[in-house]
């Protein structure tokens, strides 16, 4: 079988104008940014242009850029940045959040910060109102993805943020998934420090960026990175400038495609979602479908464990609804905050749709399911005491 990749929200490929744009970059136009001369002035304004396609996506400023390795090291310099700022002090977030932000404030709560984790709806939301009962006169920040990466659900992050200036709390967004798939403005929208990951929206790995909302006074930070003080001094280090430039370009890119895009996965998204359930007695979808990523599914296929579906099919590129950890399976922390048992969540599977997906491609995934499933179910006892919801 030719490879099928449905697992966009893992990682997606670089862009092929991404590519181009970033191949000069590393051979004829080598400088270091901070070199007072003509090869270090062309890396430092293809590294200022950069973050500037990057901030137009996402509604802030070039100046408000700082560019990381990864969304995991961005989420470190804002949450472990704004709470070595302070000294003291409490966080609130979700309980579906990525690893990246839950271990991170986990840490800071061992080290004597507070920690208010808030539940989310059965339907992958996160209730505003929740989040304003959790924080604190000594609230330092709230920290809420913007899209879920297992379920796709999308936030109400306007709202969140407004409920936490009223209280004179900072707002942070791991917008990772939701960043050049769905419109972004950080003005608008309040967020005042986001996180993303080059690798989630066609640009190259090994590149993130923590943006910072324009305000006056500016946020303050305490640098995770010290050294020679680069990007003024929010994070030392040499900016790796041919990724920076990719993910300018991918930037620039989700900005022209995305409503496109949008459109076309959305319809492939119910398609798949359509041809599953016509074939397949029992097919539910985890969160709900509306305010959700156009390129999200994520299903259960109750009696049916997910891990031996893709044992079964190493052509696809999909996930189950476990996390490794270390040896063992565990049901998905996110699956489980909306409330789906543990069998549920060992029997779902997410996938997600890209740019290069095409419509064959969903027929063939869809068929070779249903036949795969159909047939486990016919050997399982367990499946005939499964009722559809
Ligand atoms: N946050 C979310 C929602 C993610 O999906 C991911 C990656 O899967 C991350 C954070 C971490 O991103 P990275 O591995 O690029 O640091």
């Amino acid at each position: 079988m030719r490879p099928i990749y449905l697992d966009h929200h893992a990682t997606t490929p670089v862009d092929p104008a991404v590519m181009e744009a970033m191949r000069p970059w590393f051979t004829e136009e080598f400088g270091n940014p901070e070199s007072p001369h003509r090869f270090g002035w062309a890396a430092r304004d293809a590294v200022e242009a950069a973050k500037a396609q990057l901030a137009e996506l996402v509604g802030s400023e070039p100046g408000q850029v700082v560019f990381t390795g990864n969304a995991t090291e961005s989420i470190d310099l804002a949450l472990t940045g704004l709470a070595e700022r302070r000294g003291s002090g409490h966080f609130v977030t979700t309980n579906f959040e990525h690893p990246a932000v839950l271990r991170i404030l986990e840490r800071l709560e061992a080290r004597g910060f507070g920690l208010t984790v808030v539940p989310v709806s059965p339907e992958g939301f996160v209730e505003p109102r929740k989040i304003a009962e959790a924080l604190r006169d000594d609230t330092i920040a709230c920290s809420v993805m913007a899209a879920n990466n297992e379920v796709g659900t999308l936030q109400p992050l306007s709202e969140i943020a407004a409920l936490c200036h009223d209280r004179g709390v900072l707002f942070h967004s791991d917008s990772c998934q939701a960043v050049g798939h769905v419109p972004l403005d950080m003005e608008a929208m309040g967020i005042d420090l986001l996180s993303l990951s080059g690798h989630k929206f066609y640009g190259p790995k090994g590149i993130g960026a923590l943006v910072l909302r324009r305000q006056r006074p500016r946020i303050r930070l305490a640098p995770q990175l010290v050294g020679g003080g680069q990007q003024g001094g929010m994070r030392s280090g040499t900016v790796a400038v041919p990724l920076a430039v990719g993910i300018g370009e991918a930037a620039r890119v989700a900005g022209e495609v995305m409503e496109a895009e949008t459109q076309r996965l959305g319809e492939l998204r119910d398609r798949l979602l359509a041809r599953l359930r016509a074939g397949l007695d029992i097919v539910r979808v985890n969160g709900s479908l509306e305010r959700r990523l156009a390129h999200n599914l994520s299903v259960v296929f109750a009696g049916v464990e997910s891990e031996a579906i893709l044992r079964e099919l190493p052509w696809l590129g999909a996930s189950a609804g476990s996390a490794c950890s270390a040896h063992e399976q565990e049901a998905s922390h996110v699956l489980r905050a909306l409330g789906r048992t543990a069998e549920e969540a060992h029997a779902t599977m997410r996938f997600g749709l890209g740019r290069g997906t095409t419509r064959e491609e969903i027929d063939t995934v869809a068929d070779t399911l249903i036949e795969l499933v159909g047939r486990f179910r016919s050997r399982s006892p367990v499946h005939s005491s499964v009722r559809p919801d």
